[in-house]
């Protein structure tokens, strides 16, 4: 392709992905499926790694989230909150594998995850006793979220130890609240939410905390910042931990020493997702062994330690009475 026949495709996906990002993060009414924004997001990426000198600032690539807008106050996350690199097929899943392996000289573990479909969240705890939680925002500045926070009833508020910790975490929707909030709006002549990760995200985003005590808000804790401080070694050990000190922590988890393992683990929660009461979009690779996590580091916009490999779109829409388990 023509360097500039590239410049003006690479013009027309930023500005088109840049519309998109902002109506998903910061008014949290997305204008698209995800599929097509992967999709989009995909084209830009090969277009970008075929011409890297038309990489821009403002590129989706380089960009976490978006700028936050809201009337929340901002907080300043001293680590970043990251995004994912993610994979959509066996192949390049064992690209990642193949880029790990030859950067750390051997196989690795993988903690193997569920992905989650809600927004991030930060949580800080100062002598064991909940100080601020946040969003991600645009990975650097959030929006405390603390007020609303206090109100989901998984979110342990004091700990069973004096600890000085940041975790964060998921914040979804189960699937059962979003059906019953939506049926509520609807008979109300409220327009109603997309999915359950807007509406997780619209109703986490107010400046009322009441608003977010009635939506039914559920949260799974996957990582410690800092886990060295706390003298954890691996991803697997901090998520016992995470567990022991009263988060609700995803057991849908394995330790898988090869590809194998993972792609079963793939196979397996490809089939189950309908029946989960929360909504995945997706299954979380990480390196298991912090160190080699540091030793991989991370780029601007992802860590080189993890990948998300994403589920095709969702045919049908799930059907919520036929959920039994609950969150
Ligand atoms: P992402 O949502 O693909 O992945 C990163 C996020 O995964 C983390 O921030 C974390 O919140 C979450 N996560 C869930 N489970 C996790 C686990 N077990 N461990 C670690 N993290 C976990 O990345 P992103 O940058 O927030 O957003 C990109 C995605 O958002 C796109 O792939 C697209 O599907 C969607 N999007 C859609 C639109 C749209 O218009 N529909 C616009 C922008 C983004």
């Amino acid at each position: 392709m023509q360097r500039q026949v590239a410049q003006a495709q690479l013009q027309q996906l930023r500005t088109e992905l840049n519309k998109y990002r902002r109506a998903y993060y910061t008014e949290d009414a997305p204008l698209v499926e995800d599929s097509v924004y992967d999709q989009k997001y995909q084209q830009l990426l090969q277009l970008e790694k075929q011409f890297p000198d038309l990489v821009t600032a403002d590129s989706p690539s380089q960009l976490v989230g978006d700028i936050p807008s809201s009337n929340l106050s901002k907080v300043t996350h001293e680590v970043p909150m990251l995004s994912m690199g993610d994979v959509f097929s066996f192949a390049e899943l064992e690209e990642f594998n193949e880029r790990v392996k030859s950067a750390v000289g051997h196989p690795v573990d993988y903690s193997v995850e569920l992905k989650i479909d809600g927004l991030a969240l930060s949580l800080i705890y100062q002598q064991g006793r909940l100080v601020q939680g946040s969003t991600r925002g645009d990975g650097t500045i959030g929006e405390d979220v603390t007020n609303n926070v206090l109100t989901i009833q998984n979110i342990p508020q004091t700990l069973a130890q004096p600890l000085d910790l940041e975790v964060r975490g998921e914040c979804f929707m189960p699937k059962a609240a979003f059906a019953r909030l939506n049926n509520h709006r609807e008979q109300n002549g409220e327009t109603t939410f997309a999915n359950p990760r807007n509406a997780a995200a619209g109703s986490l985003r107010q400046l009322d905390a009441q608003v977010t005590a009635h939506r039914q808000l559920s949260t799974f804790i996957y990582t410690v910042v800092n886990p060295k401080t706390a003298a954890l070694t691996t991803q697997n050990q901090a998520l016992q931990k995470m567990a022991q000190l009263g988060y609700n922590v995803n057991t849908e988890r394995i330790v898988s020493h090869d590809l194998q393992g993972v792609k079963e683990y793939i196979a397996k929660y490809q089939n189950l997702r309908d029946q989960l009461p929360y909504g995945i979009d997706g299954v979380v690779l990480k390196v298991n062994d912090f160190a080699l996590q540091e030793q991989l580091g991370n780029t601007v916009k992802v860590p080189r330690w993890e990948i998300a490999y994403k589920f095709p779109p969702e045919e049908a829409q799930t059907v919520i009475h036929k959920i039994e388990w609950t969150v």
